[in-house]
Parts: C-alpha cells; sequence; structure tokens
C-alpha cells in the first residue's frame, strides 16, 4: 500500500536568531523564532512523514512545551521521526517541499538542504526534493514577517 502525508509549518521572523532551514545555517539579519532550531522546512518534512505513517503530528512528539527540544537540531527530530515511520517493511519512497519565504534566497542553500534531509532519512537524493518560492511582497511571506513550508512525503508500506 502506498500512503502520503502532507506537512505545513510557519514560523515568525525575529532579529539575534540563526535562520536555520532543512539543516543549514543561514546568513541573514534576522532567524525564525520557534522553542527549537525552528527550521520551518524540516517541520513540514517531519509532519508529512508522520501523516503518512498515520502517527499524528510534530506536535505529539516533540511537544515545544519539552525542555528536551529548547534549541533542539530539528535534523536530529527528523532521524528519530525515520525510526518512527521506518519500521515494519515501511519505506520513504519519496518526499518532495517547498520552502516560502521572501528572503534570503534559498537557490545556493537547497542543494544542502537536500543532502541533509536525505542523509537524515537514509535516502538517494533522487527520493527528496526540496523547492522554494517567494512571497511577492503579499502576506506574511512576502511582507517578511515569517516564512513558511509545505511537504508531502510518500511512504510503502506492506500490504496488510
Ligand atoms: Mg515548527
Amino acid at each position: 500500500m502506498v500512503t502520503t502525508g502532507i506537512g505545513w509549518d510557519v514560523h515568525r521572523f525575529a532579529e539575534g536568531r540563526p535562520l536555520v532551514i532543512g539543516g543549514v545555517t543561514i546568513p541573514s539579519e534576522q532567524g525564525l523564532l520557534g522553542h527549537s532550531d525552528a527550521d520551518v522546512l524540516v517541520h513540514a518534512v517531519i509532519d508529512a512523514l508522520l501523516g503518512a505513517a498515520g502517527l499524528g503530528d510534530v506536535g505529539e512528539h516533540f511537544p515545544d512545551t519539552d525542555e528536551r527540544w529548547r534549541g533542539a537540531d530539528s535534523i536530529e527530530l527528523l532521524r528519530s521521526t525515520r525510526e518512527l515511520v521506518a519500521v515494519g517493511g515501511v519505506e520513504i519512497a519519496h518526499v518532495d517541499a517547498t520552502v516560502l519565504i521572501e528572503r534570503p534566497k534559498l537557490l545556493p542553500y537547497k542543494p544542502e538542504m537536500r543532502e541533509n534531509i536525505a542523509g537524515a532519512l537514509q535516502l538517494p537524493l533522487a527520493r527528496v526534493n526540496v523547492k522554494a518560492t517567494r512571497g511577492e511582497g503579499m502576506g506574511f511571506v512576502g511582507r517578511v514577517e515569517g516564512a513558511a513550508a509545505l511537504a508531502i512525503a510518500t511512504l510503502e508500506r506492506p500490504e496488510e
């Protein structure tokens, strides 16, 4: 059986925070605010994987009220998610994601983001894709109030 899951996340921009997206720390005047490293892309991918596996959402597994996850490296959370999902013959077939961010431009960083996500999920690069788009000056993305990401994950599961 093939199952799919969607993921969506948003984080607000704030001064004095590192900008971490897809496990890459990107030079920027401001970063994203969050309990963990606020890696909006990785959080969307985690939710997509949990969705495809029927395992709830990121907040249930890594609650932002838990001191364990303060400043957490979200790539580590993604590794833990793989261990939750890829069990009992379940295989991660593909992950695709889009980051919505006005600036900075993510083009130079996308290959490393893809490598980081594929590495954490123990997948070949061909099974992971990362895209980025701007808000064209509209909405919270366009006004640089925050960044968002959406993701879709596909799992191949043994017949039950
Ligand atoms: Mg988040």
